[in-house]
């Protein structure tokens, strides 16, 4: 299977997501002109993100998986104007938080598991700390998760911030460093895009922009063989 990755859109849509069979975005859709005001964030999704990912699902067999970033306060809050169910009417296999889904055809698919938080700094959605990050990938395990689809990066891979500083989750690299995983689609560190492994795992940083938010990068595309 072919899957095509991207992260921190923040809005972006005037790009061409490439040829694969699947396409997955690992959070961050939100622009960030209206991120912490929910309704106009619920606005532009549907009126921009909706038509986006109409036109994008047909170009891929199985479709688009989505999970929600640190930015994407709408997705964290959806109560009132029946958001839970408008969010389920757009094309895209929408993971929540901590769900996951199998997705290809009989004897050739994979499971993908959602990962939205990141260690808690400021004010920022879906934030949590290692221990509960620990706790929620005990449900990888169990359901024999093969793809990590997480906002963030693990610790010490791909999680160079502009500072220097190694921001990663520790639990999500222990998690990697017992179970294997073959694929972990991740971004949210903007300035430590690219690919590498842990293991025999492949890791890959798929933000679309640089550190002031410029868009930077194309998406890339990974080749599962299960
Ligand atoms: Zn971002």
């Amino acid at each position: 299977m072919r899957i095509a990755c991207a992260a921190d859109l923040h809005g972006h849509l005037g790009f061409q997501p490439p040829a694969a069979d699947m396409l997955v975005l690992a959070g961050d859709i939100v622009p960030i002109e209206c991120e912490r005001d929910v309704p106009m964030s619920w606005s532009w999704a549907t009126e921009k993100l909706a038509p986006w990912l109409r036109a994008q699902t047909i170009r891929y067999k199985h479709g688009i998986l989505a999970i929600p970033g640190n930015h994407d306060f709408w997705l964290q809050d959806q109560r009132g104007h029946d958001r839970s169910n408008l969010i389920r009417s757009f094309n895209w296999h929408y993971l929540d938080p901590g769900a996951r889904q199998t997705i290809g055809s009989e004897g050739y698919n994979n499971t993908f598991f959602s990962l939205p938080w990141t260690l808690a700094r400021n004010d920022w959605a879906f934030q949590a700390n290692d221990n509960f990050i620990a706790m929620q990938l005990q449900k990888a395990q169990t359901g024999r998760c093969n793809v990590i689809v997480s906002h963030g990066p693990p610790l010490g891979c791909l999680d160079t911030a502009w500072n220097g500083q190694s921001i990663g989750s520790r639990a999500l690299r222990e998690y990697i460093v017992d179970n294997k995983p073959d694929l972990v689609i991740c971004g949210h560190v903007h300035e430590a895009a690219g690919e590498d492994m842990i293991g025999r795992t492949h890791v890959v940083n798929c933000s679309l922009l640089d550190s002031r938010y410029k868009f930077t990068n194309s998406p890339r595309v990974v080749v599962l063989d299960s």
